[in-house]
């Protein structure tokens, strides 16, 4: 008990409530149209937004039940396995990554930052990979690492949503309105789905979904919400701009452009996409004029080095 009281204190030191902005927008059609961002992406400088709500209680979780370490799994540029590798290393808990793909990827930005932190590694194929939702193979997992526990990909475990929850209740304080839409980006869901579980009927939790026609995805936002009837969301599925970490040439304009206006940086997989979606919907007279539509900048900065590094960015 002594232990988790120390890290909860360690962590009210370390991740402090994330800012509320408006942006400054005014559309030429839709004039009152409110744009405002919550920025996890400030959070904390190492650990990414989203992926701390994620993780938080997952944290929690781990202490309480005397795990030694999280074990989860991720791509070889996954802005989860970063953020486990940091948490791991900033609240002393082991951490294991199981990478999709080859060693010589080891290298890369990404996953040389996750060793240097002590988070050990092992690569499996895309066979084995896609596994990882399987019951007998988490089950095998749990056998090989009996005291870790085993986190789903991108983080997105039941508790995920309890951390989201947290921080859809900041934005409710921050803002003297209810908002009419929270929009985040859809990678695995559990950040949607923490969400619109938290808010009321009057507001929509819109996803922006940056995977190419996946449609799974409103299956596991509903299995993650465990079907409470709950149907003030959607997912947008026309903004993936040709895939998951595939940059158009539009995308990658309309981020710089972003950046340079606004000084909040960007990045295309995820933040972008979002940003972008949710421009070319009012454009398109999406949301009625005066609609208050707060955005989640969920991190992800550290994706850009890997970008930079295979030159699509
Ligand atoms: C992982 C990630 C997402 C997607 O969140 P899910 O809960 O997996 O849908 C969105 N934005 C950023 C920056 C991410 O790293």
């Amino acid at each position: 008990m002594q232990k988790i009281k120390q890290i909860q204190q360690l962590i009210n030191e370390k991740i402090q409530i994330s800012p509320l902005t408006k942006l400054p927008f005014k559309h030429a059609h839709y004039p009152n149209i409110e744009l405002w961002i919550k920025r996890d992406d400030l959070l904390h400088p190492l650990i990414s937004g989203n992926k701390w709500r994620k993780l938080k209680h997952q944290i929690y979780h781990t202490f309480t039940n005397d795990y030694e370490g999280i074990l989860s799994f991720g791509g070889c540029y996954s802005n989860h396995i970063h953020a486990l590798a940091n948490a791991g290393h900033l609240f002393e808990f082991a951490t294991h990554g199981i990478i999709r793909g080859e060693s010589q990827n080891a290298n890369n930005a990404t996953l040389s930052l996750a060793k240097e932190l002590g988070m050990k590694l092992t690569f499996v194929n895309r066979q084995e990979y896609k596994q990882r939702e399987q019951q007998n193979y988490l089950l095998e997992l749990q056998e090989q690492f009996p005291r870790h526990f085993i986190s789903p990909e991108g983080g997105s475990h039941p508790l995920a949503l309890v951390g989201v929850s947290e921080m859809v209740n900041e934005i409710l304080k921050q803002v003297s309105f209810t908002p009419d839409y929270i929009c985040c980006p859809v990678g695995s869901g559990g950040t949607l789905a923490g969400i619109a579980r938290s808010i009321s009927e009057k507001t929509i939790a819109l996803g922006i979904s940056v995977l190419k026609s996946n449609h799974q995805l409103n299956s596991q936002v509903e299995t993650l919400i465990d079907n409470d009837q709950k149907v003030n969301w959607n997912i947008e599925h026309n903004y993936h701009c040709g895939g998951y970490a595939k940059v158009s040439t539009e995308l990658k304009h309309f981020c710089h452009l972003f950046e340079k206006n606004h000084h909040i940086p960007l990045e295309p997989i995820y933040t972008g996409k979002m940003f972008y979606a949710i421009h070319s919907m009012i454009d398109q007279g999406k949301f009625k004029d005066g609609t208050k539509i707060v955005l989640v900048h969920t991190g992800g900065l550290q994706g850009l080095a890997g970008l930079k590094e295979r030159g699509l960015y």
